[in-house]
């Protein structure tokens, strides 16, 4: 029975639009991981190295089950994460993707979790072997989305499940049995957005697996490279035949660890100011956004500060307009008995008084017929200073139709008998 062994690059590149690198990578003849961190600028680095650096713990003599053992240290991944951001708010909300496989000396025990993708190459063919943890994956599974459409939609990067740190979001395990001359490649979304199945193919097909991870690298900074890029190839081989390539990278036996986990990334908090990385926090990276539901919460509130002050503003500004109409309007009106002009509306709001007598007449409402008293108490609304004091005017004129003419009074007779007083019955 031949007698497999693995030979294994890994490689990474920041891409052309990032400033950080916060994929991680690792390869070696037992293990492959690629970790693909989130949480923008502030932690997405420190969330891959932290989980890489627990991963690579089972990278060594299996004792137990590799599966097993694979099992309790993606937990332990996870676990750590959950202690960082207990102990640093400010680090809330990062996660990362998992994409790792550990060779036991027959199969591999995978574990997924994200949307890091694991490809193997058998006889020229590619074939995907993870199922994203993404919303478009979710579609395209429901049947509501073609895989052409999914590449291209805008959340494609949206991610149903990845390591946060909590104990609801758990990876994929299978088993995974390869043969004589397969080769596997785990990378991070940075490629697979960029580069089709296609070209991942071809590309893999090169002679030596370094000359493929370049390749890649080449294809997705080509594609445009909006992400970082990482790729990690494992190739079976036989054993025996292990060192015939002595150019290869994997020739020394030493593990290659790529990305944020070769840079030890530390947490960021309020105290320790780092400019470079609040100024790209400032840019409002996407990657903060990939996991929905847990958007960090500093910016979160800072949003939310942001949209209701310009509510606010939108607000006052409409009360200010909306106060300045009502000082242009006029009516006629009774104050204190007499008709007067009003500026203003005819109406108050609690608190605001909308209306002031801008003249007083001397026409007393008492004199005026009912139905004009009527229309005096409610206001007659006008619609300028000219018409409500033409209104007074008419007003005026109609309670002074005539002047009464003046009757003389009667000179008193002496010789009447004197008027009753009032209350007084008179003599008979
Ligand atoms: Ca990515």
């Amino acid at each position: 029975m031949t007698h497999l062994a693995l030979r294994y690059v890994a490689l990474t590149d920041v891409g052309l639009r990032r400033s950080n690198n916060q994929d991680s990578g690792y390869a070696s003849d037992r293990l492959l991981v690629v970790a693909d961190g989130m949480g923008g600028a502030a932690a997405g680095d420190l969330a891959s190295s932290e989980a890489l650096g627990a991963i690579r713990r089972v990278d060594r003599e299996l004792e137990d089950d590799a599966l097993e053992a694979l099992e309790v240290v993606v937990e332990a991944a996870n676990r750590r994460l959950g202690d960082l951001i207990e102990a640093d708010p400010a680090v809330e909300g990062m996660g990362t993707t998992i994409e790792a496989m550990l060779w036991d000396g027959e199969k591999f025990a995978v574990a997924h979790l994200g949307d890091s993708r694991a490809y193997r190459l058998r006889g020229g063919r590619l074939v995907q072997l993870s199922t994203d943890h993404t919303f478009v994956q979710s579609l395209v599974d429901e049947g509501k989305l073609s895989r052409a459409e999914a590449r291209t939609h805008p959340h494609r990067s949206l991610l149903l499940r990845a390591m946060l740190g909590r104990d609801d979001n758990a990876a994929d395990y299978s088993w995974l049995q390869p043969q004589l001359g397969d080769r596997y490649l785990l990378c991070s979304d940075g490629l697979s957005d960029m580069v089709d199945d296609e070209a991942i193919e071809r590309s893999l097909t090169h002679e030596s697996i370094d000359v493929a991870a370049t390749e890649l690298i080449r294809l997705a900074l080509e594609g445009g490279g909006h992400d970082n890029v990482t790729v990690v190839i494992g190739e079976m081989v036989e054993a025996e035949s292990l060192d015939e390539h002595s150019e290869l990278s994997c020739a020394d036996g030493r593990p290659q660890i790529v990305g944020a986990a070769s840079d030890a990334p530390r947490p960021r908090t309020g105290q320790v100011a780092d400019v470079h990385d609040s100024t790209a926090a400032l840019a409002v990276d996407p990657e903060e956004l990939r996991y929905a539901p847990l958007e960090p919460s500093r910016w979160r509130s800072i949003r939310w500060i942001a949209f209701l002050l310009a509510v606010a503003l939108l607000i006052g500004a409409a009360l200010w307009f909306g106060y300045r109409w009502t000082q242009e309007q006029y009516f006629v009106a009774e104050s204190d008995g007499t008709v007067a002009i009003y500026r203003g509306i005819n109406a108050d709001v609690p608190g605001i008084t909308l209306r002031h007598v801008e003249t007083r007449s001397d026409v007393e409402v008492d004199d005026l017929a009912t139905f004009q008293r009527r229309q005096i108490r409610d206001g007659i609304e006008v619609s300028s200073l000219t018409e409500a004091e033409q209104i007074v005017e008419d007003l005026r004129d109609s309670i002074a139709p005539e002047t009464p003419a003046p009757t003389p009074t009667p000179a008193p007779d002496p010789a009447a008998p004197p008027a009753p007083a009032p209350g007084e019955v008179p003599a008979p």
